[in-house]
């Protein structure tokens, strides 16, 4: 077993035990942010910071690799960054003036988070993957790349319908339309495929550490936002889920 293998380990270790941590307490930020003295950040700067080692890290192992025009490799560099290219700038630019204060541990966390996260992830693929020309032609790379794309379209248009909903009403309101009459965050559901899909493009362990990690966040998040929409809005619709339609 290899030092890597050993922090692989370790990083799904810490997912797990995250898991339990969020079921209890959801991560303050949001609708479940706490009105009180911690230290906060303006909400769209406190989410650039907290992305961005997602973007520059992975770009950083990618440029020192050896296989820069190797078209597997590149792209899954281009999957990445098109995801936190996006998250990271446009999602909180658009989002400027909505954004709530984000505590700074929070953004520390997600920092370490994601330096920690991208760097197991793009090592892995530049240096210790077996490619050949074939694997573009494989059904797994096909169907991880399918899923991601159906993921990536998923979590945008859901985050989309909420920001048109808060720019409608200035308050949180029912979601209604698509998915969301199947859960209460299809955004959530969006960002799983997503990550399932790269890892299976990718097959990178790092990447599959990383379908956990995002269950592990999402998952116990969307319990939370599914009970206070029940708790806030009496007619919500009975049959809708939180996160996976028909099942939870
Ligand atoms: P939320 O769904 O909680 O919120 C997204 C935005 O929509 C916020 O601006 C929120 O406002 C607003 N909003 C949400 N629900 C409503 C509503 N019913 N009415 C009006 N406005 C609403 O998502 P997160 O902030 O938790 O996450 C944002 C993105 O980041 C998502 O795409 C998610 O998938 C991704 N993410 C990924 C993680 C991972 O581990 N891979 C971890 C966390 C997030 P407000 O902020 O005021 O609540």
């Amino acid at each position: 077993m290899t030092l890597y293998d050993v922090i692989l380990l370790i990083w799904c270790l810490f997912a797990l035990i995250s898991f339990c941590f969020l079921l209890v307490k959801p991560a303050p930020y949001g609708r479940h942010s706490k009105k009180d003295t911690e230290h906060k950040l303006n909400g769209a700067i406190g989410w650039v910071i907290m992305e961005l080692p997602a973007v520059l890290v992975f770009a950083f192992i990618y440029f020192k690799g050896p296989f820069l025009t190797n078209k597997y490799i590149l792209t899954l560099f281009i999957l990445w960054e098109m995801h936190y290219v996006h998250r990271t700038f446009i999602f909180p630019i658009r989002r400027k003036k909505l954004l709530k204060p984000m505590p700074l541990y929070i953004v520390g966390l997600g920092m370490f988070f994601n330096v920690i996260n991208a760097f197991l992830i793009s090592y892995w693929i530049t240096f210790q993957s077996k490619y050949s020309e074939k694997t573009l032609l494989d059904p797994l790379f096909l169907i991880g790349i399918v899923l991601f794309v159906l993921g990536y379209l998923i979590n945008m248009t859901s985050d989309e319908k909420l920001l048109k909903l808060r720019q409608q009403h200035s308050e949180y309101n029912v979601p209604k339309g698509g998915l969301f009459d199947y859960v209460s965050c299809p955004n959530y559901l969006g960002e799983v495929i997503e990550w399932l899909g790269f890892a299976l493009v990718s097959l990178s362990p790092a990447a599959f550490a990383f379908v956990l990690w995002t269950a592990a966040n999402l998952i116990p998040r969307a319990l939370s936002h599914h009970a206070w929409y029940r708790s806030h809005f009496p007619h919500y619709p009975k049959k809708r889920k939180a996160i996976f339609p028909f099942l939870l």
